[in-house]
């Protein structure tokens, strides 16, 4: 998401969390201030008018660019939250921001118009070469140098081993506490990057067991389609059958009707001679008659 809102202050320094909170959205700001409790804030570079960062957010890490850019306050952000006008991670950020800014400030006014990004330190362990590490060279106390380097120690240890970083020791805000914030940001990425590692190690057994399922799966259904297979012929067999034995039918009923044709013919035959046979007999009689006829009148004269 990218915001852009009106802002009377010439560095982000002189933001103070009121002022954040006031053009902020309630809930947002509410989740921003857990974020910057539960130390999910990284401000990777930072300078008065503009912070690169990270935010550890509730499903996954996030980037941010804001900037103070002609009378704006410009904030990017790579979640997809539709927070107005700035969203929760760029609201921990500003707060982060401001919690190490104010001190200093008050502190050496003259410093603050400064760059934060200035010098880094050398470490025995870098070849002279310097470390990218934001920090305020002039800032350096003696007495907490020793500290750090006290610190050092174990947490080096901490690091070999792979295990989590000792407490780091309660200083003031600036420089020792960015390296010591630097070095703590470096471990937490290298935890990070190894969940990551172990959640795509684990999303690939998933997959290899998914994998395997779907290939007994497969066999499975190539069982079945060969027995369908063979179901089928069987059928295709059998239709056959009953193809001939249709045809066998349709020929012998052919024949009945052939035969019952004949038996018509002969039935209309007969009752043709049948009454040649009645008019033979009709004429049979009047003959008869004129014969009786013929023989009884002479008896009467
Ligand atoms: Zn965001």
């Amino acid at each position: 998401m990218r915001n852009k809102i009106p802002c009377s202050a010439e560095r982000l320094g002189l933001l103070t969390s009121e002022m954040i909170q006031a053009v902020s959205d309630a809930s947002a700001f509410q989740i921003a201030h857990q974020y910057l409790t539960t130390n999910r804030v990284r401000i990777a570079e930072a300078d008065d008018s503009q912070i690169t960062s990270t935010v550890i957010g509730n499903s996954g890490l996030y980037e941010q660019n804001i900037r103070l850019k002609d009378g704006h306050l410009v904030s990017k952000c790579s979640c997809t939250l539709p927070e107005e006008p700035m969203c929760r991670h760029c609201i921990a950020v500003l707060l982060e921001y401001q919690r190490w800014a104010q001190p200093r400030q008050s502190r050496n006014p003259k410093l603050a118009k400064e760059s934060i990004t200035t010098a880094a330190p050398t470490s025995p362990s870098d070849n002279g070469k310097r470390a990218p590490v934001p920090s305020f060279t002039a800032d350096v106390k003696l007495s907490d140098v020793m500290v750090f380097l006290e610190w050092l120690q174990p947490a080096m240890k901490a690091l070999e081993r792979q295990e989590p970083l000792p407490p780091p020791p309660a200083l003031g805000p600036g420089a020792i506490s960015m390296w010591i914030q630097a070095i703590s940001n470096l471990e937490d990425r290298r935890r990070e990057s190894e969940e990551v590692m172990t959640s795509l190690e684990s999303q690939l057994k998933d997959r290899d067991s998914d994998v395997g399922h779907l290939t007994q799966q497969l066999q499975t259904s190539l069982r079945e389609r060969n027995a369908a297979q063979a179901i089928t012929q069987e059928l295709r067999r059998e239709v056959a059958s009953y193809k001939e034995v249709l045809t066998r039918v349709s020929e012998l009923t052919a024949e009945v009707v052939r035969h019952a044709a004949q038996m018509r013919a002969v039935t209309g035959d007969m009752l043709q001679k049948g009454s040649q046979l009645e008019k033979l007999v009709s004429s049979f009689k009047d003959v008869a008659e004129t014969l009786q006829s013929a023989v009884v009148l002479p008896s009467h004269e």
